[in-house]
């Protein structure tokens, strides 16, 4: 199953993960505006106190995984710059239109990301 990309599809594929990088960068930036404004004081509940402890955790979670799946994304737009994108770096085989379409910054293709384990 190795079938290149198209222009057409590349342009598509690089619209997508623009957009996802300026998605994730503004979620990002609002989580960090966010993380100071989890106050602690003495008025709090010591229920409220945890749970505003476990949303700020759950937050914090969030945004690591934002952080990290913008690298990602990051990453295949630099591919793209460097014409390697599309092309599994591990096989050398291309990655297919149809993964590429289900996951934009998907960096390996679906074998190899099994060998992988995820
Ligand atoms: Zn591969």
């Amino acid at each position: 199953m190795s079938e290149e990309l198209t222009q057409d599809q590349l342009t598509l594929l690089s619209a997508r993960l623009t957009h996802e990088q300026d998605t994730l960068s503004a979620g990002l930036k609002g989580a960090d505006d966010r993380s100071g404004t989890v106050e602690l004081d003495g008025s709090m509940g010591r229920l409220s106190r945890m749970d505003a402890l476990q949303q700020q955790e759950m937050a914090l979670a969030q945004a690591r995984q934002a952080k990290q799946r913008l690298k990602t994304v990051q990453g295949a737009l630099r591919r793209i710059e460097t014409d390697d994108y599309g092309w599994c770096p591990d096989c050398g085989e291309a990655i297919g239109f149809k993964r590429l379409n289900a996951r934009p910054e998907a960096p390996f293709c679906l074998i190899c990301t099994q060998q992988r384990g995820g």
